[in-house]
């Protein structure tokens, strides 16, 4: 049988001990590999001739963490504590064996991974640019419970150890050397393999420095005056950011402190404590399931129509050399993909490459890139006004003004130059791709790629699925999307596809309850309490209010062409007023819903005039109800009509389209994890006190009798 670990013993007494977890790309902390690792242990401290370990990995990364699996088994807080003491018994008995062991670490060690590299007694790392070590478990909403929050504050000081637990923060080497968590760095793997074996010679019998006589904190324990002082204060400044969400970030700062008053081991025993607290949490398990296995799910193609083949983009047309062109173009051009970057005119076409070069002149002034990268990734980026040199593109991306009549003309001129099995995608953010498919004379290949602003920074596309856009053109969409490293998730056409339309309704209730006489301070705080990560009115100053009139113009066209009747949101009447009554068009100009003065924005004082405050103003939890009630039962919605196709994206596009509130794992986990149930009964209750958009789409009621759950779905 093949086994996890592989020990090999050289003649001087090292052993080295290289972790391959069979069937997986990567090692994760789990049974496989523990178990044989512990027999290895035993040998290594009953047998003297055994003098010293290295511990490597054969996979490319070191490793990589818990193994979430055996996580999300855990039901009880007691099997969660005795969880964490295995794994942490574990390692005092490595490094309270007399015995020198070090972490060679060929490649990235986070979470558990980098926990199992704080125990050993030397950090050795081989020199690769692409290294990362870290804890990032507060992500998932968890505490590093294999020692993580003990063993670094002890080497780097509590203080510098806050970013790293409290963030998740991933450090490249020269970021890890100068803190020294690496002790060495070695240039190639047999190099990093013989200073390992050369340490652990020159040093027979290491001790850690929490177990040395007299050990103090670097820069104090949580008794001294200096850190006592960043501790009493480090709470109310996670919480001015985390509004109290995020139970993890509490837990690993009590873990911190707590441990800082006391010996290794004590404190190790409190860590599990505070591990066993996290694992038991709602929004841990929100997390985990949206920001793991769902994203992983995705990640695998779980949107991919199944038995298309593999593709790759080696040239894309972008037509449009705007911000969101110019944006496409460099992600393209990043991964290798040559770019043709087509406007109207030479000079807008030379302006859309220009954003790139911006963006890569500021990596190579930072270091993170350089002028040989920068030069080879612009020369990749060919800016025209020549429908001719779009010939051999694989597929184009349009991205020109949010007009039918201008993406039609392009979708035109494009196609009578593009190769016939080229595919043809659409940035539009509001004009269904069925309609815009029109204009092609091969509709089955056209699709919308709905990107979001910034496109260097955003990590999703929204993959539209026309009517007649073949399973094959989907396949190729999703690929490329994935060749630019961003996240797919796939949605059938509608009306705002699936992210604009829920986005819409968590800017429009607040202008709402503006109306209404809510004070804007209370919506605004409400939008930030409830975890997202901008205020609906300020949002909304974002994206301009004028584009808000536009975009409801255009509906309430479309709906009388259909002849279908409209039914205005109460929020409309308030951007109209503010646009067309009082020129505030957003922060573009100056003046939304607030006023701009440099970096300092304050809320208008006019509002209160133009919305005068009801005497008695609703309860906090109420306006957050609110808030979030009417974005998840949209999206259940959007579900209900088959806009969406899977709980995974409605969840996954969520927190990475518009950043619903990552803790409440999306916009569909947020009704599994109220009960289906209960947000059927609350959301009647809202319907009643403000309107039909809050009656719970009929889907849910169906769920909630069935006892069903979007877990499944
Ligand atoms: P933009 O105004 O910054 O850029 C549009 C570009 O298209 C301009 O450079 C313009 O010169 C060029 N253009 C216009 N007509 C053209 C033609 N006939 N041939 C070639 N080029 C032409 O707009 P943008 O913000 O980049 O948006 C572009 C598209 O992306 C729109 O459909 C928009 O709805 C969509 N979109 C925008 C955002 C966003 O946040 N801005 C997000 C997602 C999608």
């Amino acid at each position: 049988m093949t086994t996890a670990i592989k020990l090999e013993r050289g003649s001087d007494g090292i052993g080295i001990v290289t972790m391959d977890l069979p069937g997986r790309s990567t090692n994760v902390l789990n049974d496989d590999l523990m178990l044989p690792f512990a027999e290895v242990l035993q040998q290594f401290e009953t047998d003297a001739t055994f003098k010293g370990l290295v511990i490597t990995s054969a996979k490319r990364d070191f490793m990589v963490g818990a193994d979430i699996d055996r996580l999300a088994k855990v039901k009880t807080p007691e099997e969660a504590y005795e969880l964490a003491q295995a794994f942490k018994t574990f390692l005092r008995r490595l490094e309270k064996s007399g015995k020198p062991v070090v972490a060679a670490l060929n490649g990235t060690a986070l979470g558990g991974g980098l926990e199992l590299a704080l125990g050993a007694h030397r950090r050795i790392a081989l020199n690769n640019p692409s290294l990362k070590i870290g804890l990032p478990e507060v992500k998932l909403g968890l505490l590093p419970g294999g020692g993580g929050t003990q063993r670094l504050p002890r080497l780097i000081g509590i203080q510098e150890s806050f970013s790293l637990l409290l963030e998740g923060k991933e450090l490249r080497l020269d970021k890890a050397v100068a803190l020294g968590l690496i002790h060495e760095l070695a240039e190639t793997p047999a190099e990093l393999i013989e200073k390992a074996r050369a340490w652990c010679l020159a040093n027979p019998s290491p001790k850690q420095p929490w177990d040395q006589q007299g050990f103090r904190f670097p820069k104090g324990d949580s008794r001294s005056p200096g850190v006592a002082q960043m501790l009493a204060i480090a709470p109310s400044m996670a919480n001015a950011k985390a509004w109290g969400n995020y139970p993890a970030i509490n837990h690993i700062m009590s873990s911190v402190f707590e441990g800082g008053l006391t010996d290794i081991d004590n404190a190790l025993q409190i860590e599990s404590r505070y591990f066993a607290a996290c694992a038991m949490t709602q929004e841990s398990r929100n997390m985990i399931g949206t920001l793991w296995y769902q994203l992983n799910a995705i990640k695998k193609g779980r949107s991919r129509p199944e038995g298309q083949p593999e593709s790759s983009v080696k040239k894309v047309g972008v037509l449009g050399a705007g911000m969101m062109g110019a944006g496409i173009a460099y992600v393209s051009a990043k991964v290798g993909i040559e770019v043709v970057l087509l406007d109207t005119t030479q000079e807008a076409a030379e302006k859309g490459k220009g954003y790139s070069q911006g963006l890569l002149d500021k990596a190579v002034a930072r270091g993170r890139s350089t002028a040989a990268k920068r030069d080879e990734l612009l020369a990749r980026i060919q800016p025209t006004t020549k429908y001719e040199d779009l010939a051999g593109c694989d597929l184009i991306v349009e991205a020109v003004f949010e007009d039918r009549d201008v993406k039609a003309g392009v979708t035109k001129a494009a196609e009578a130059v593009i190769g016939s099995d080229a595919v043809f995608a659409s940035n539009t953010s509001t004009l269904p791709i069925t309609g815009l498919a029109k204009s092609s004379v091969r509709p089955a290949q056209f699709i919308g790629l709905h990107f979001f602003s910034p496109v260097d920074k955003m990590p999703l596309v929204e993959i539209i699925v026309g009517a007649e856009t073949s399973p094959q053109t989907l396949a190729r969409g999703f690929d490329y999307v994935q060749q630019i490293g961003k996240t797919p998730i796939v949605v059938n056409d509608s009306r705002g596809f699936y992210t604009s339309r829920v986005f819409a309704t968590y800017i429009m209730e607040g202008a709402a309850m503006l109306a209404e006489g809510v004070h804007p301070r209370s919506i605004e705080v409400a939008g930030q309490q409830a975890g997202m990560p901008m205020p609906p009115l300020a949002l909304q100053d974002e994206v301009t209010l004028s584009l808000g009139v536009h975009i409801a113009d255009a509906a309430r066209r479309d709906y009388a062409a259909e002849g279908k009747t409209y039914v205005a949101h109460p929020g409309e009447a308030v951007i109209r007023t503010l646009v067309k009554d009082h020129d505030r068009i957003g922060k573009k100009t100056g003046r939304g819903f607030y006023d701009y003065n440099g970096k300092e924005k304050s809320l208008w004082p006019g509002l209160a005039e133009v919305y005068p405050r009801q005497p008695v103003q609703p309860q906090q939890q109420h306006i957050i109800d609110r808030l979030m009630y009417v974005q998840a039962n949209e999206a259940a919605r959007c579900f209900e009509a088959g806009v969406l196709r899977s709980a995974a994206d409605a969840n996954i596009g969520s927190i990475f389209g518009w950043g619903f509130a990552p803790f409440q794992g999306g916009a569909l986990q947020f009704i599994n994890a109220v009960g289906l149930k209960q947000f059927v009964e609350r959301s009647f209750e809202l319907s009643k006190l403000h309107g039909k958009r809050f009656e719970p789409a009929a889907i849910l009621l169906k769920m909630a009798e069935k006892g069903e759950t979007f877990e499944d779905r």
